[in-house]
């Protein structure tokens, strides 16, 4: 079979709710990733930051295979040996007080509101039912019908109401707006460290300690939605350390697998996760051995093997090749780490067709809200490979036509 046959193939029995490059891989290793006919090309988006550790990462793959030889499943019903090391090492690694786990990003942010709203009733005294959550504009949290229902993006909404009350929209990166938001019946704030979705977008230094400090004030939990920054992909394990905070919830998944699993979890640096008992949630595959065993291994190369200091050093070697190309039709670079945001002006007739050009260049970069091109490689990107995308990059963006 070639290309076109596989890509027939989505076409007819599937639904079509992405619209993919049209690249059919078949292997990865690493940073790189090949396709059905051999061809090469550099992986710059990490499946939205899931593959941090890089592609089949040998000692995950080694712990995936022991562990699914031995056992895979128990449900929650029974205990397993895997569950309790998995929070002990988790809890360790980012000073926490306790873990959530499930198993896709969005179940764990579902699982925050849930325990926010629990602990705004039973704690803070908010009257039964009138829980409010402070949530930014263009948000990116997922595709459930309660998180959709709190997007500012019509493509995520439209057609999908009625949705769940109990949500309040402010500026992104706003403090002032936070501040004015807050009523005696807030929960919690809920925000994304960068703004990935939406095109990397940094909230102005100093944001999130004001957001920490304004939340502490009035008793609101904070919460950071540090799935797609978090775990190395800014520089630092969790992104919140860049302006030295502590959120009250962290929500991580994504690279929490190196990209071999779906698994997410709650992290809890107070007791607000107390409030949570037996039979009030749960999920059959959260928390299995799999996926705890496959974690633990994802989390032990990103410490070992040196990924987030590798991430800040790349990222910052990457920021500055790329501020340096001559280009008519670069805006703005901006990011922190290996999360990189390419924006074009509006005149440069949009993103999707550079990102087509770089494929050709073996480069996959994904365009995001369509000005501009998301760059975010595996974070063993070593500095040949730094040199050889701007390389590409010059060739397709650079100064010429
Ligand atoms: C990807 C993502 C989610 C949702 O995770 P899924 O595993 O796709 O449900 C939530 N928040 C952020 C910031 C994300 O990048």
């Amino acid at each position: 079979m070639e290309a076109r046959d596989y890509i027939q193939l989505e076409e007819q029995f599937g639904a079509h709710n992405y619209k993919p490059l049209d690249v059919v891989l078949s292997r990865g290793q690493g940073v790189w990733v090949w396709d059905v006919s051999g061809t090469r090309y550099l992986d710059c988006l990490s499946a939205y930051s899931a593959v941090n550790q890089g592609h089949c990462h040998p000692r995950i793959l080694e712990a995936l295979i022991d562990q699914a030889r031995r056992l895979t499943l128990t449900s929650r019903a029974f205990r397993n040996d895997q569950l309790g090391l998995f929070y002990q090492e988790l809890c360790e690694l980012t000073r926490s007080h306790s873990v959530l786990p499930m198993n896709s990003g969005a179940e764990a942010v579902e699982t925050v509101i849930k325990t926010v709203r629990k602990w705004a009733y039973q704690v803070k005294g908010v009257p039964e039912d009138q829980a409010e959550i402070i949530v930014c504009a263009d948000n990116f949290h997922g595709r459930t019908i309660t998180i959709v229902g709190f997007s500012t993006d019509e493509g995520s909404r439209a057609g999908f109401g009625p949705f769940t009350p109990g949500f309040r929209i402010i500026p992104f990166g706003d403090a002032g707006a936070l501040e004015a938001a807050i009523t005696p019946h807030t929960a919690g704030f809920l925000v994304e460290p960068i703004q990935g979705e939406a095109g990397v977008i940094l909230p102005p230094d100093g944001f999130l300690k004001q957001a920490r400090e304004i939340c502490t004030r009035n008793r609101v939990v904070l919460i950071l939605d540090e799935i797609q920054t978090g775990l190395g992909r800014t520089g630092k394990l969790l992104a919140e350390e860049h302006e030295g905070i502590e959120a009250d919830l962290s929500l991580i998944g994504k690279a929490l697998s190196g990209g071999f699993y779906p698994v997410s979890a709650v992290l809890s640096n107070t007791e607000v996760m107390s409030v949570l008992h037996p039979g009030e949630h749960g999920s059959t595959f959260g928390g299995n051995p799999l996926a705890c065993a496959v974690a633990r291994m994802a989390l032990r190369v990103l410490r070992e093997e040196g990924m987030i200091e590798n991430a800040a050093r790349m990222g910052e070697y990457f920021l500055a090749g790329l501020r340096a190309i001559p280009s008519p039709r670069i805006r703005e670079v901006r990011g922190r780490g290996l999360m990189i945001g390419l924006e074009l002006w509006p005149d440069a007739g949009g993103a999707r067709p550079y990102c087509l050009q770089l494929k050709e260049k073996g480069m996959l970069c994904k365009d995001t809200h369509s000005h501009t091109i998301r760059i975010a490689p595996p974070l063993v990107i070593t500095r040949e490979t730094v040199d050889w995308a701007l390389e590409q990059i010059t060739a397709v963006l650079g100064a010429g036509e």
